[in-house]
């Protein structure tokens, strides 16, 4: 979204001026791409925040879980991925909810993070949801891999982008064999531009 770094209701870059980004990765955990994502990220030994699913986390929790043990960090994207237009407050709230406690249950670990559903979230949504306990995150740079874009299309679409503390959005689940081409790549131009990969919970 054009306007990502203009939201006030939530993060859309880490507050940081080092050489850091932020891997993200919503929509799962699914059997598919999910595992194919941690692969590349183990052998790469990079760490990335996965934004999950409450129906996926309760179809896959050993995937979930794998995401945990591996030392990713996990957090909120809602149960059904609703539009913020669909949903009342409360009803958000339940949806929020009922993903954490599928969370914790399959992975031992509370997310606290949120991030919203196509980046849609309203002042009231979002103070609710940080009442509940919950920070909110948006993105810096949408690598558009979830539109079925091939790979170096992705890596074309975030490199020139970069910048230090940003947040990069993609997904780890639908329509994404495009994203598991990419990573590597992306990976190493990342690496080679000097900057390390952090988990949003580690600088905010
Ligand atoms: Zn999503």
């Amino acid at each position: 979204m054009s306007d990502a770094k203009h939201r006030a209701n939530g993060m859309t870059m880490l507050p940081t001026a080092e050489r850091v980004l932020a891997l993200t990765f919503d929509d799962g955990p699914d059997a598919e791409f999910t595992p194919r994502v941690l692969n590349i990220l183990r052998r790469y030994g990079t760490c990335a925040t996965f934004f999950c699913l409450g129906a996926e986390v309760a179809a896959n929790p050993l995937v979930a879980m794998r995401i945990v043990a591996e030392g990713h960090q996990i957090a909120n994207h809602t149960w059904s991925h609703p539009h913020a237009a669909d949903v009342t407050v409360s009803e958000l709230l339940r949806e929020v909810s009922n993903t954490s406690d599928a969370i914790a249950e399959a992975t031992g670990e509370r997310p606290r993070w949120f991030r919203p559903p196509f980046g849609e979230l309203t002042d009231v949504q979002a103070a609710a949801i940080s009442e509940a306990g919950y920070k909110v995150a948006f993105w810096t740079v949408d690598s558009l891999d979830w539109s079925g874009i091939a790979g170096p299309q992705i890596v074309a679409n975030v490199v020139p982008a970069l910048e230090n503390g940003a947040i990069v959005l993609h997904h780890s689940a639908g329509n994404v064999a495009g994203i598991v081409d990419a990573l590597p790549d992306l990976i190493e131009v990342c690496q080679r531009l000097g900057f390390r990969f952090v988990r949003l919970d580690e600088v905010s």
